[in-house]
């Protein structure tokens, strides 16, 4: 299955010193986003699998069968935890 690159602005929250910053990021939710805050340092590990969406979808020709398309339902301030 062609894999697809999802890319998107998150605004993210520091698990350290609260501030929110924005980082333009790959959504992949089969490995951790590692960010380095830009407020106080902290590295932090941001994970996507709880935003995984998948939905299985029936292609008009028999031929291509069924599609699994990935989305993600992200909030609009993700949380950040401690690397
Ligand atoms: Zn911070």
């Amino acid at each position: 299955m062609a894999k697809v690159m999802i890319y998107k602005r998150l605004t993210l929250r520091c698990w350290k010193c609260k501030k929110t910053y924005s980082h333009y990021e790959e959504v992949d939710a089969e490995k951790k986003l590692k960010v380095t805050c830009p407020h106080c340092g902290a590295e932090a590990v941001v994970d996507f699998a709880p935003y995984r969406k998948e939905k299985k979808i029936v292609m008009r020709s028999a031929s291509s069968g069924k599609k699994t398309v990935i989305s993600y339902d992200l909030p609009e301030t993700l949380e950040t935890n401690e690397f």
